[in-house]
């Protein structure tokens, strides 16, 4: 594979970050003391998400689902599904929230991307159950981890905040917005600013154009 793209879920596809917004709703109390401490970084994501989302009864699970239909896509998702597609470069979506609602936001949208990394959710005991393939480290989704399971000559990474922190690190291009600019500022790492996809796929294409008129080394 020569080229694939990594993108973030909340926040970045969505324009609204909604999984944050669901363990607010769903789990208030708990929310509001893990929350602060996770964003502080006193507390692991993979710790912080794990109790909140076990704490919610899974009889909330279809409303949670529901809570995140008719969610907004942020501008040029498509376009840049449809760049990257006459590119044969493959989107990748990783994300640190629940698959079903990734499912339900991108809708028809699924068959289009690669595939799509998230939290599982086991809904047979009285209360959620947290189901990550790939937890690891500070994560519930350790997305660098994810993107290790693919090969690429060119990694891309999207994304806008502290979730996405340790895969733009380990990406050589990452679009960074929001959180995550600030994050990468701290850790001087170069990043590419953005607000919507119409900016990343027009990036790309003036990337791969100027790539393709060097010859190869
Ligand atoms: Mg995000």
């Amino acid at each position: 594979m020569k080229r694939i793209v990594f993108c973030d879920f909340d926040g970045t596809i969505t324009v609204k970050e909604t999984f944050v917004a669901v363990l607010k709703h769903f789990a208030p109390q708990l929310s509001a003391q893990l929350i602060p401490q996770i964003y502080a970084r006193k507390l692991t994501l993979r710790e912080g998400v794990r109790q909140i989302l076990e704490s919610i009864s899974s009889s909330c699970y279809p409303e949670i689902l529901e809570f995140s239909r008719g969610e907004t896509i942020r501008p040029g998702f498509t376009e840049l599904l449809d760049f990257l597609e006459a590119k044969q470069v493959p989107l990748v979506v990783i994300s640190g929230g629940l698959r079903g609602m990734v499912e339900v936001v991108l809708g028809k949208l699924v068959q289009r991307v690669h595939a799509i990394h998230a939290v599982d959710i086991d809904t047979t005991n009285e209360y959620l159950q947290v189901k990550s393939e790939f937890e690891g480290g500070t994560e519930l989704v350790a997305k660098v981890q994810v993107m290790e399971k693919y090969s690429a000559e060119e990694k891309i990474a999207i994304g806008d905040s502290l979730t996405d922190l340790n895969m733009a690190l380990a990406t050589p291009i990452v679009f960074a917005r929001d959180a995550l600019a600030q994050y990468l500022q701290q850790h001087q790492k170069p990043y590419i600013p953005w607000q919507d996809f119409f900016e990343v796929r027009d990036y790309l294409a003036s990337l791969w154009n100027s790539a393709h008129e060097q010859p190869n080394p």
